[in-house]
């Protein structure tokens, strides 16, 4: 028998990946609002940060809007997962909305954390990326006291009113790595700074990219199931790379997979974002297969199990619908019994 050459393709798959609780939430959200008023349902930016799930809802019924204005007065509007400021709701209430709100929960706690310093006068120094939906809306809880710091390049040129009232918070879906290092900076500049009572940046954030981090150095390339906007999905790439992977690319579906990627490469990384559908997952992992990577080994590191119940707007309706159709179902079996 000849000499057995070893040309051993394999995938490591991340776990956990895709879905995280305030996602999961947020798309059942519409969805269950579709199912209960009949479309249109509309829904304010992008419920989550992912393109599929976003064609998805819109072939249901979903009707996807920049602002409320867009919106018919009266009609139903959902605000998405990564949570709006106060005049939002304020706006809707205006328009005779009916707004159900499917921030998640842990965007909501930084919002409550932004009005309790806020209104014991701290200086905010919220870290986060400029423009991102999430930062406009915790900024919109205070604007007085917010000031935005993008990157441990940011730090410079933070200015504070008093040294010893100052505290910084962050946007759930940053780098791990790249926050502490801005909080470092701000604490050699800011002894005094204050942390958050606990850690803003979510569980889902920080156990995908300890998932990235185990198996990048692995990997000759990583793939990151995700949107462009989607920020947390972008973090796991920079994280693959900066972890050892010798490439990592984002893409949103696995027909956007080029070969070259794949040219000399023994082991691929797959993952995917937090607002991510695992099915998109299994289609890459059908296409590596055809092309040779049909070894798949998934890396552990985190088991996940927190769930988040929808809006509570959305539950007291729901409730009602099921308790008039149960006095439908009562009358009729009444009717029935008499007749
Ligand atoms: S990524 Fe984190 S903060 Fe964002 S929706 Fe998911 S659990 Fe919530």
């Amino acid at each position: 028998m000849g000499a057995v050459t070893e040309n051993r393709k394999r995938v490591l798959l991340a776990k956990p990946r895709g879905y995280c609780a305030g996602v999961d939430r947020a798309v059942q959200t519409v969805e269950e609002a579709l199912k209960l008023y009949g479309p249109p349902v509309y829904v304010r930016k992008q419920i989550v940060h992912n393109k599929h799930v976003v064609a998805t809802l819109q072939a249901q019924g979903a009707i996807f809007v920049e602002e409320n204005e867009e919106v018919p007065e009266g009609s139903i509007v959902v605000f998405s997962a990564h949570g709006v400021a106060p005049e939002v709701h304020e706006q809707a209430r205006v328009r005779a909305l009916k707004a159900i709100d499917a921030t998640c929960p842990l965007v909501t706690k930084v919002h409550q954390e932004a009005r309790r310093f806020a209104a014991e006068d701290y200086d905010i120094l919220l870290i986060g990326h400029e423009g991102h939906e999430e930062v406009i809306g915790t900024t919109g809880e205070a604007p007085a006291h917010i000031q935005l710091v993008d990157g441990p390049d940011a730090v410079d040129k933070v200015t504070v009113r008093d040294p010893s009232k100052v505290v910084w918070l962050s946007q759930t879906t940053l780098s791990v790595d790249e926050t502490l290092e801005t909080v470092d900076r701000l604490k050699r500049k800011l002894p005094l700074l204050v942390s958050p009572p606990s850690d803003d940046i979510c569980y889902a954030t920080s156990n995908r990219q300890e998932a990235v981090k185990a198996m990048a150095p692995s990997c000759d390339v990583v793939l990151v199931v995700g949107s462009q906007n989607s920020s947390n999905s972008q973090r796991l790439r920079e994280v693959a790379v900066d972890a050892g992977a010798r490439a990592g690319y984002l893409i949103d579906y696995a027909s956007e997979i080029k070969d070259e990627w794949l040219e000399g490469a023994s082991t691929v990384g797959l993952t995917s974002g937090a607002s991510v559908p695992d099915d998109l997952v299994m289609e890459v992992l059908d296409l590596l297969a055809e092309r040779g990577f049909g070894e798949v080994a998934e890396v552990t590191t985190a088991d996940e199990k927190l769930t988040f119940s929808l809006p509570q707007e959305l539950k007291r309706d729901m409730k009602a619908a099921a308790a008039a159709r149960a006095g439908e179902v009562a009358a009729l079996a009444a009717g029935a019994t008499q007749s």
